[in-house]
């Protein structure tokens, strides 16, 4: 029977549709992992009875894996914007979670310390320490969901605004393809163009099993999928040169639904970000090495930075 942890530590992923739940060891090795429906009309009590539920079951289950642990922190990446304060200010898709101050609420339904930060950054922070990442001084993380977020972590730390807030990347203005309104009010958004629902509507497909389907002709050489991916591949290129330019990362991972096809655009990407004079920097592109763990990962290593 395996040694039991002394301690562990637990990350909460909130997103719109699904909230994850990852206990981890000292090594950042997930123990166990409970994902559940994440609830939407609650209040501030019902929140916190929910986190405190999933931070139960995390720790008490995975088949027996951890035993009478103590949680020596919790950490939560929340769909963002979180402020400087841990308090996330995102009504439209977590309207339960926002504008609390969940960390001294969690901490008094848990007994242990708890942090808030934003989800890009928490999957981020993971990629950095335990995955896609590892070894590279600095890192950035584009993840690729329903929308698109950006975090950047160098030495370990994440960097973020003067203010608190991580960079809101997804909003960058791109070459005006096909003008698609934003939720943010304007047209050119980058995640409007290069999301993983945007890559669906340039496939034609309905899920993402119709992606995976095309992905796969893709590599095979089929030129109609080929041409659907180099779009897209230059789509995501297009919002990319610019954060590769200023930033001149030693790596840039991508995470998110959008990772998993990386091999059938990468090329068109990685091409569309050589266009803009890199001064002999090396583009090292790579997919996430944590798929759907990230973010919950992440969070728990915060919790203990
Ligand atoms: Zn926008």
């Amino acid at each position: 029977m395996p040694d039991l942890p002394a301690s562990v530590r637990v990350g909460i992923d909130i997103g719109g549709t699904g909230t994850r739940f990852a206990a981890i060891d000292e090594e950042g090795v997930v123990l166990a992992r409970h994902t559940v429906r994440t609830p939407v009309a609650v209040d501030a009590g019902a929140a916190t009875a929910f986190l405190a539920d999933g931070i139960a079951v995390v720790t008490a289950g995975a088949g027996g894996q951890v035993g009478p642990a103590t949680i020596s922190g919790v950490g939560i990446g929340a769909s963002g914007p979180v402020d400087a304060d841990g308090i996330v200010r995102n009504p439209h898709t977590l309207p339960g979670f926002s504008d609390i101050a969940l960390a001294p609420l969690v901490t008094a339904a848990s007994g242990a310390p708890c942090v808030v930060e934003s989800d890009a950054v928490a999957a981020a922070v993971a990629e950095a320490t335990v995955g896609a990442g590892r070894g590279a001084a600095d890192l950035l993380h584009v993840t690729i969901g329903t929308g698109i977020g950006v975090a950047v972590v160098r030495h370990g730390s994440p960097v973020l605004g003067a203010d608190g807030f991580q960079p809101e990347a997804g909003h960058l203005d791109v070459p005006d393809e096909e003008p698609a309104p934003c939720y943010c009010g304007r047209t050119r958004c980058w995640e409007q163009t290069a999301s993983r629902r945007a890559l669906q509507r340039l496939a034609g497909v309905e899920d993402v099993g119709g992606l995976d389907r095309m992905a796969a002709a893709a590599l095979d050489g089929v030129p109609t999928a080929q041409a659907v991916f180099d779009r897209y591949g230059q789509r995501v290129g297009l919002g990319l040169r610019t954060l590769v330019t200023v930033l001149r990362p030693t790596r840039v991972v991508i995470g998110g639904g959008g990772a998993r096809f990386l091999d059938a655009y990468r090329d068109a990407t990685v091409r569309t970000v050589r266009a803009v004079a890199l001064h002999g920097l090396d583009l090292d592109l790579r997919a996430t090495a944590l798929d759907d763990d990230g973010g919950a990962v992440g969070a728990a290593l915060l919790a203990a930075i």
